[in-house]
């Protein structure tokens, strides 16, 4: 039966994945997004990497033993897994199925290989973008201010990062981010859009044969 009430009109969630080579600001871009989007939840992902000084537990990561890893990747608890920087990182698959069937839409922070087997499970429901950097050497300044990480760790993430900016022509969308409240402004215009594809709205087909069934 057709309805007439836009009320019926229901969103399916999606999953925005912003990828990018380390010190790019995709950290700080996602972070206010989710400030300014409640309808966005973020993936928390489990990882064998140290801890770093300022992250919490289940907050910015799962932080997991190698053995506790491996079980979860071979019960297929992660959505999908990859190896970066000599550490295993993962999207626990069950936090996500419940958010996307709310209807809420989840953001992912993970590499290329992530991203492309999302892309290979669930395609219609991806919106990826890939965050540059201004420039070569800004990146390098900004892994250095971080400071975070040993100068060997940069080292090898300066390295990684033009293996991971290879990718860019795989992604939906490109930022460059030079500024980032135009790269908020950017990714907050590329959700409204998306959210508002045909087949992401639920219910509109019965909505639709309800307008017109009252225009005759
Ligand atoms: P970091 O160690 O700096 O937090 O993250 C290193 C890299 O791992 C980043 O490029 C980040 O996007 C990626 N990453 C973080 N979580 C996941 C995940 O669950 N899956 C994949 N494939 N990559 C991830």
């Amino acid at each position: 039966m057709a309805t007439t009430s836009v009320r019926d009109i229901h969103r399916r969630g999606l999953m925005l994945v912003l990828s990018s080579p380390s010190g790019a600001g995709k950290t700080t871009i996602s972070r206010r997004l989710l400030e300014r989007d409640t309808g966005i939840a973020m993936s928390v992902s489990v990882t064998t990497r140290p801890m770093r000084p300022g992250e919490t537990h289940g907050v910015d990561y799962y932080f997991v033993s190698q053995d506790e890893f491996d079980r979860m990747a071979a019960a297929g608890e992660l959505l999908e897994y990859a190896r970066v920087f000599n550490n295993c990182y993962g999207t626990p698959r069950e936090m996500v199925e419940a958010k996307l069937s709310e209807g809420r839409d989840v953001l992912f922070d993970i590499d290329w290989q992530g991203t492309q087997q999302v892309a290979e499970k669930a395609r219609e429901d991806l919106v990826s973008i890939f965050v540059l950097p201004p420039s070569g050497e800004e990146l390098e300044r900004r892994l250095h201010t971080r400071a975070q990480d040993s100068a060997e760790v940069i080292a090898h993430r300066m390295a990684k990062a033009s293996d991971e900016i290879s990718h860019w022509a795989e992604y939906d969308y490109v930022i460059v981010n030079t500024d980032v409240e135009e790269s908020v402004a950017s990714v907050q215009a590329i959700l409204r859009a998306e959210r508002l594809k045909r087949r992401r709205q639920v219910g509109l087909s019965g909505f639709v044969r309800g307008v017109q069934e009252s225009l005759r």
